[in-house]
């Protein structure tokens, strides 16, 4: 009796035995053999230059299909990757399709930038640059055709660091966004100081941009700001017309969202290019 009682404390005191922990164990190794199998696909998101009406790039978001769950979502195990460093060989394979994807556009001459996120783990891989140098080269693509997206809160988790990566990124040519600004805190000497290129406004301030007016007094000076900073701004989780016809009021640079087109399947996206009309804004289509 007391051998089964100490084994049950065992069992409990020993954190990798709760079901919580073994059911994580399972799904990594599961996730594991996903990124070696090529069970990962690659969807893309068109993004809208709101002056010209085009679409001038794409972010790629990751999909894990799995044999019995179906489609699963980043928000399920992008976590999990970078809690058990699977987010490296995961992080490759998007940046590997993404140019993939871009050298097979060229040859079509139809090549468009595709952004690809990146984890806080990926900066503190001193062998990224390398591997993404090592791509662009094996697959002969132009620089500026891959983008990186860090979040705000990436970035400002390690500031000096995170510097340091983006200055380096940014020398080998690639274009730098800062993701869902106004969610972390940036101090802004600090904004002031990064090498970026774009910066993208948070859905959520996007989303209630028409119905709040806090919310749409604040897209309104982050864009000033950013415009102040000598940077683009983007808006993400764009849905609606009327999201469509006040963000191009303000200024906003860059369009993304379910408006334009939720994110598909990378194979869908010359077409669905070729087939796009923008938004019309409410002063007549833009010129
Ligand atoms: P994110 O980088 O901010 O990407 C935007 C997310 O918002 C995507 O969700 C996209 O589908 C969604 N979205 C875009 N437009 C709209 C809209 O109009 N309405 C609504 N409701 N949602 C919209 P998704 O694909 O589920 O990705 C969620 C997050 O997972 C991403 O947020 C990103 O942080 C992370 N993620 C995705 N792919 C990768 C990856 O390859 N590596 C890493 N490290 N993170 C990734
Ligand atoms: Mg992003
Ligand atoms: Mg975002
Ligand atoms: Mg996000």
């Amino acid at each position: 009796h007391q051998a089964k009682e100490k084994g049950l404390r065992h069992v409990m005191f020993n954190p990798a035995q709760t079901p919580d922990q073994a059911r994580r164990l399972t799904i990594a190794s599961e996730l594991r053999r996903a990124i070696d199998g090529g069970d990962l696909r690659l969807y893309l998101q068109p993004k809208v230059d709101m002056v010209t009406g085009r679409v001038c790039g794409s972010e790629g978001l990751v999909r894990w299909q799995h044999a019995t769950r179906g489609l699963i979502y980043p928000g399920e195990f992008i976590d999990l990757a970078e809690s058990t460093g699977l987010i490296k060989p995961l992080t490759e394979w998007v940046i590997e399709a993404a140019l993939s994807l871009n050298r097979g556009w060229a040859r079509e001459g139809r090549a468009l930038p595709i952004a690809v996120n990146l984890s806080a783990r990926n900066l503190h891989d001193d062998e990224l640059l390398t591997k993404i140098r090592q791509l662009h080269k094996a697959l002969d693509v132009a620089p500026g055709l891959l983008e990186v997206e860090l979040t705000e809160s990436t970035v400002m988790e390690d500031a000096g660091f995170a510097l340091q990566v983006l200055h380096d990124l940014r020398d080998d040519g690639i274009p730098l966004y800062i993701d869902d600004f106004g969610t972390g805190y940036s101090s802004l000497r600090y904004l002031q100081k990064l090498p970026v290129d774009y910066i993208k406004i948070d859905q959520s301030f996007v989303r209630h941009m028409s119905t709040h007016k806090d919310a749409a007094l604040i897209v309104r000076s982050t864009i000033d700001l950013i415009h102040d900073l000598g940077r683009k701004a983007v808006a993400e989780g764009i849905e609606t017309q009327q999201d469509w016809d006040q963000l191009a009021l303000l200024g906003c640079d860059m369009a993304q969202g379910y408006l334009i087109a939720k994110p598909m399947p990378a194979e869908e996206f010359p077409a669905w290019v070729e087939r796009f009309r923008p938004p019309e804004t409410s002063g007549g289509p833009p010129s």
